[in-house]
């Protein structure tokens, strides 16, 4: 090679003016890791706080393509803590993948960045992960990281799962073939319950999980494997604490999603959460496919507490009204949304205050 294709090769490792030089002369991640960076392709579904930190982080790196999928708008309440979007998001109502996606275009215009607004089901999930070398957790509810985890384990996609609430946070990471995964540790991970909408959520915890997150997805891609930390993450920031458990013995031989004769039971329409709209009535009913039977007594305190909609109850159902909307709950988890015949939206606002 004459010195100037060495000068080439040089940059484009390295990026425009270096943009990338102070990762690549980190010894252990290199000119190797940065070129495995430049050679992936990450998927990032949901893209609020998790996924946004995730996506900026990421995109900064300089991940050669990054898929965005989000359903939702953005909200004065995400621009807390949801770091790719302004006051002019929120005041516009921009839907979040397409706000994301501009905003990391600005930061990084060397790479692609493609956004979906949708909402994220099995089969509109299937239809992104062609090519996809991880998949990252940014969604906020349980149902949707089950479907991820088939879809991983059906394509043998590693996938990185995160979720955090209040001061808590949570990450694991789940490789085909070799970890136990989500669908093995049903019962040592929290499930669902209490949301960013009800619990609230600091900054902070988002960004730790954010952090370790983007770090496993980087020793993933650049080619370190063998950095990955092997152990579930779990942390609470405003209480200091922070612990790290062995799952690897979690893996179960008869898994339906991972084991010797899986089935992906999340990816069928039966075991998913399914959303109709009901015929004429402006409603939509939500029956999510992995819920324990519900406390309602304790459900109507927690609606009651956030002092921002109107609750009444039976011994039957809770009954929730707040702005355009009211949910009806029942004790086996289900919900009638009344006041959209938009299932998107209908889910949306259901997930607020159902993890
Ligand atoms: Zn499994």
């Amino acid at each position: 090679m004459g010195n100037n294709e060495i000068d080439k090769t040089q940059e484009n490792l390295l990026g425009r003016e270096g943009r990338y030089s102070r990762q690549v002369r980190f010894a252990p991640f290199g000119a190797e890791g940065q070129r495995g960076l430049a050679a992936s392709t990450v998927l990032i579904v949901g893209v609020g706080a998790l996924g946004t930190g995730i996506a900026e982080t990421l995109a900064r790196c300089g991940v050669g393509r990054i898929i965005l999928a989000d359903r939702d708008y953005v909200e004065w309440s995400n621009l807390q803590r949801q770091q790719l979007y302004t006051e002019a998001d929120a005041e516009a109502r921009t839907p979040k993948a397409a706000a994301a996606q501009e905003r990391l275009r600005q930061i990084n215009s060397g790479i692609v960045i493609e956004a979906h607004i949708m909402d994220a089901r099995a089969e509109e999930l299937e239809g992104l992960v062609a090519g996809v070398d991880v998949i990252m957790d940014g969604t906020d509810n349980f149902d949707t990281r089950l479907i991820i985890n088939d879809l991983a384990q059906k394509h043998g996609i590693p996938w990185i799962y995160g979720a955090c609430v209040g001061s808590y946070g949570i990450t694991y990471t789940i490789l085909p073939g070799e970890t136990p995964c989500l669908h093995c540790l049903l019962g040592t991970v929290p499930l669902g319950g209490d949301t960013c909408d009800t619990a609230g959520i600091l900054p902070q915890a988002v960004q730790l999980v954010t952090a370790h997150a983007t770090a496993e997805a980087i020793k993933l891609l650049g080619g370190r494997r063998d950095q990955l930390r092997s152990r579930l993450l779990s942390f609470d920031i405003w209480h200091n604490e922070h612990q790290e458990i062995g799952v690897k013995a979690a893996r179960k031989a008869d898994c339906p999603s991972c084991g010797s004769r899986p089935v992906y039971p999340y990816l069928t329409a039966a075991n998913t959460e399914r959303s109709d709209v009901l015929c004429g009535r402006d409603t939509v009913q939500i029956r999510p496919a992995c819920r324990q039977p519900l406390d309602l007594p304790e459900t109507a305190r927690r609606l009651a507490r956030l002092g921002t909609g109107t609750v009444e109850s039976n011994p039957f159902l809770v009954s929730y009204a707040e702005g355009p909307y009211r949910m009806v709950i029942f004790g086996d988890g289900r919900a009638l949304v009344h006041g959209t015949s938009d299932i998107a939206a209908a889910r949306s606002f259901y997930h607020r205050y159902f993890g």
